[in-house]
């Protein structure tokens, strides 16, 4: 049966990677897989998404106003048959496409695979973080590590070297860097 995956993790944690993985392990058996990712995300290129070990796979950027069938996945990924579908950034989903998703899923019999973040800077849900949590069949989390070793749940936002905790959740443009921490250490904004 097709289900609904949400695999979440905070900054570092290996998300494309994972993704990249699964559509290597479905191309090798023969299986048509499409991976799209977020136009939110402005840092990467266009028409691909990149693991920070070095890995590249061909994607379909979407943008919030993207409607997720059937027809217009195997439209937009120039396919006539799809094995599984991969979103990358999927906290950028609206909830939504999340629900045309679960359609895809419940009526198409298709396993839609998404990664993404659980939280933002602020400990806040993203819209398609927050759809998933409530909607997927299958929660798991891919762990990261602070810099004491403990489980890095939460994420900084460091702008001029220093943590800050208020502000936009997407910053369009800005220079400011992210990196995931323990909860502790997030709540003292010691970055190590
Ligand atoms: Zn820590």
């Amino acid at each position: 049966m097709a289900k609904l995956y949400f695999r979440y993790g905070s900054m570092g944690a290996s998300k494309s990677t994972n993704c990249i993985m699964v559509a290597y392990n479905y191309k090798e058996r023969g299986q048509n897989v499409v991976i799209f990712k977020s136009a939110v995300d402005t840092r990467s290129h266009t028409g691909f998404i990149e693991s920070r070990t070095g890995m590249k796979w061909p994607c379909v950027d979407f943008t919030a106003d993207y409607r997720f069938s059937i027809e217009s996945v195997k439209a937009s990924a120039g396919m006539d048959r799809i094995s599984c579908i991969l979103i990358d950034e999927a906290q950028f989903l609206t909830e939504e496409q999340v629900l045309q998703l679960s359609d895809i899923v419940d009526y198409a019999g298709i396993p839609v695979i998404c990664y993404g973040l659980r939280t933002d800077f602020r400990c806040e849900f993203f819209p398609g973080s927050s759809a998933l949590m409530r909607y997927a069949d299958e929660l798991e989390e891919i762990p990261t590590i602070c810099w004491c070793g403990r489980k890095a749940r939460l994420i900084a936002r460091i702008a001029g070297g220093k943590m800050v905790k208020t502000g936009t959740q997407i910053q369009i443009g800005g220079n400011e860097s992210y990196i995931s921490l323990c909860r502790r250490h997030w709540k003292e904004e010691k970055l190590g």
